[in-house]
């Protein structure tokens, strides 16, 4: 075989520890089954910890609010509940709104967003958390029943949409729109939902103006805050008194521990969709890209899962960037102006977070005479759902012990390109579409361990389809030398429960 392109994760304590305890591992998946996600909750107190610090850093005020959607389990939420008071929770759900309430967030620490049915809007504004406004439909919804049920005055923040951006450098003049998005108000529509605003004063309180753009781009976020000042200006202008700029997530996640493994991974990807190289996925699968006549064409349709920073890091360099249009940086900006910061980061908050385990059922070869592996797993594509959000990452194979036999192993040394399948009779489910590489060929019995699956990637398309196990969900927490864990559900940030031991 030619040399193994791997894409090994980036790891950190404590989910590096926990991955290199295999017989702890295999001893869960042996009781609980395959697949089976382990959380680790008190990474996620840390990771909103970082965030602050950034805050701090540049002397700003205001909250993290996790954005729920990115797990859904119950150990994550409470141990933030147990955190910092300036750590909160986005929901977008009745579901995630009432989880959050009884995992200890209070209202003041929640803000619900996305679109809202009416039994969503009316427990926010019953409890009092803080409504992250879609469109001037859901004011003039919100104000509604607020009057109709004498529901308490309620904050709410403006989502705006349609901001304007350079096109470029050096075309001054030429102004373009951020990336369309179904959400929020668009810009140039202010004038009209700030009247409306005026309109329901009785009924609400205006309390900041808030954004989410789902890129990593820093010139486009950059252009939207410093518009988001603007707007905050002519809302004072008008005698209302907001004081918060909620610049919403997408600070992102490095996947992929080293640079040069990326590199040349997609160089090679790149190779193989022009036949200049043996194939690298399966059935000729391109990411995107595709070969016309010899020319490569299309754009990768992938997650850019090395980073060179990201989160937290990734907002210490938004706060330091220059605005657009002033110049200054937009820590700057919105000290000057008094304003607090808000942010909801959902995949960079649950970085570091968790793994999902999967027993190896079965090794076959492909039947393509490559030397290729197909390799059965007892879990499907909705199970670790990475590759569908277009992350690329290797899973790390941690052998059952005891470990066999040296000379049994003897035929299996080696790196080996392996195809991952599901347990689904589905042609299309697969763990992933690329070959993937393996220090050694994996065994039935084995597990494959996919690690920082805790942001998207382990309950959010999960499905049951053809009845197949639901992955359990445990949580795990660090007990000196050794580990405590228990179900997800039973986990409380208090020692005796798989919480905090001291
Ligand atoms: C999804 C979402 C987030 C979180 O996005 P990440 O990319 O996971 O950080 C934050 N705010 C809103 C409104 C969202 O819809």
């Amino acid at each position: 075989m030619r040399v193994p392109l791997y894409l090994q994760p980036r790891l950190e304590p404590p989910l590096s520890s926990l991955l290199a305890d295999a017989p702890f591992l295999h001893s869960l998946a042996d009781a609980l089954g395959s697949p089976l996600n382990l959380l680790l909750p008190d990474r996620i107190a840390e990771n909103a910890d970082r965030f602050r610090g950034v805050y701090r850093a540049h002397r700003l005020s205001g909250r993290v609010y996790f954005a729920h959607k990115a797990n859904r389990s119950g150990s994550l939420v409470r141990r933030l509940a147990a955190a910092d008071a300036a750590t909160g929770i986005d929901v977008a759900s009745l579901g995630e709104l009432r989880h959050a309430l009884a995992s200890g967030l209070t209202p003041d620490r929640i803000m619900a967003t996305g679109p809202k049915d009416p039994e969503f809007l009316w427990l926010a504004a019953r409890t009092g958390a803080t409504v992250n406004l879609d469109s001037p439909t859901e004011l003039g919804q919100l104000a509604d029943l607020i009057r109709k049920y004498t529901l308490p005055r309620t904050d709410v923040l403006l989502r705006l949409s349609a901001f304007e951006t350079a096109t470029g450098p050096g075309v001054s003049g030429v102004r373009a729109l951020s990336r369309p998005s179904r959400f929020g108000s668009p810009l140039r529509e202010t004038g009209a939902v700030l009247d409306a605003v005026e309109r329901h004063r009785d009924a609400v309180r205006l309390t900041g103006v808030a954004y989410h753009l789902d890129t990593t781009g820093l010139a486009e976020k950059a252009a939207a805050l410093e518009q988001c000042v603007a707007v905050m200006d002519e809302c004072r202008a008008r005698g209302l008194d907001p004081r918060v700029i909620d610049i919403g997530g997408g600070f992102g996640v490095g996947y992929v521990a080293e640079a040069g493994q990326w590199e040349r991974y997609t160089t090679e990807l790149a190779n193989a969709v022009l036949g200049t190289r043996p194939a690298l996925t399966w059935r000729g699968h391109g990411y995107g890209l595709r070969n016309e006549g010899g020319t490569l064409r299309g754009s990768l349709a992938l997650y850019p899962a090395h980073r060179p920073t990201a989160g937290p890091g990734y907002l210490g360099e938004l706060l330091s960037h220059p605005a657009p249009a002033s110049g200054r940086p937009l820590a700057t900006l919105l000290l000057e102006h008094l304003y607090d910061l808000v942010c909801e980061p959902g995949r960079a908050l649950a970085d570091q977070c968790g793994l999902s385990l999967a027993r190896v059922t079965d090794v076959r070869p492909t039947g393509h005479d490559s030397g290729d592996l197909l390799v059965r797993l007892g879990m499907n594509a909705g199970d670790m759902s990475l590759e569908e959000h277009g992350v690329l990452v290797d899973p790390i194979l941690l052998s059952r012990p005891p470990a066999v036999d040296p000379m049994e192993r003897a035929g299996d040394d080696g790196p080996v390109g392996v195809y991952l399948a599901g347990n689904l009779c589905l042609e299309a489910d697969l763990i992933t579409r690329r070959k993937v590489f393996l220090p050694r060929r994996p065994r039935p019995g084995d597990l494959l361990a996919f690690a920082n699956t805790a942001g998207y990637a382990m309950d959010f398309r999960a499905h049951r389809a053809q009845r197949q196990p639901a992955a359990r969900t445990v949580a795990v927490t660090r007990d000196g030398a050794s580990w405590r864990w228990c179900p997800d559900e039973d986990y409380w940030p208090i020692t005796g429960t798989g919480g905090p031991t001291s």
